[in-house]
């Protein structure tokens, strides 16, 4: 990594370089990745339970300070993008009207229902899987 880089990641995450993927795992509700470089960063995150990632994003030194947490938060938005479009619970599944040919409800949980928003189980929120 250049030096440049790395004297920016140490002022905006931290001075040991030991504790930066931390740190970014840390400030990210879905616990995203970093990935460095010799002049790029990439992150990325994988959803528990959903057979998708995000789709990583990278950005190329000299990059701003916005640029970086810009590129973090696209992944973060991403990421709930894909929780929420996976993660439904069994009350999900009824509310959705998911019902097979013989009209049994169809269980959640299994990384394909989406969050109902008005849930009372999980409250929108989905479960983990
Ligand atoms: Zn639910």
């Amino acid at each position: 990594m250049n030096k440049a880089m790395q004297k920016f990641l140490c002022d905006q995450l931290d001075p040991n370089p030991q504790l930066w993927e931390k740190r970014i795992y840390k400030a990210t509700d879905c616990g995203a990745w970093i990935k460095l470089e010799e002049n790029a960063i990439t992150f990325g995150s994988i959803v528990e339970g959903s057979n998708y990632d995000v789709t990583p994003v990278q950005v190329a030194w000299p990059f701003t300070r916005e640029e970086f947490w810009d590129a973090l938060e696209l992944v973060e938005r991403a990421a709930n993008r894909i929780w929420l479009e996976t993660h439904g619970c069994d009350e999900c599944a009824e509310r959705w009207g998911w019902v097979d040919e013989y009209g049994f409800v169809l269980e959640g949980c299994d990384g394909i229902t989406p969050v109902h928003p008005d849930c009372t189980t999980c409250y929108g929120q989905g479960v983990v899987i």
